[in-house]
């Protein structure tokens, strides 16, 4: 056991803010928001991306 806070998972800075747990700031929370809007998270799909902007420079 630790008495050390989380790390911010988007950034890496100690959440030492109880109100944003288990990020660091608002703008951290935000991120993983978006994160998880954009479909990073994605998980149990069939779709496949158009890939408009990835793969091909
Ligand atoms: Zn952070």
């Amino acid at each position: 056991m630790t008495d050390q806070p989380a790390a911010c998972p988007i950034c890496g800075n100690p959440a030492l803010e109880p109100k944003y747990k288990p990020f660091c700031c608002g703008r951290c929370a935000d991120v993983d928001l978006h994160r998880w809007l954009s479909g990073v998270y994605k998980v149990e799909t069939d779709e496949v991306p158009d890939g408009e902007d990835d793969g091909n420079p």
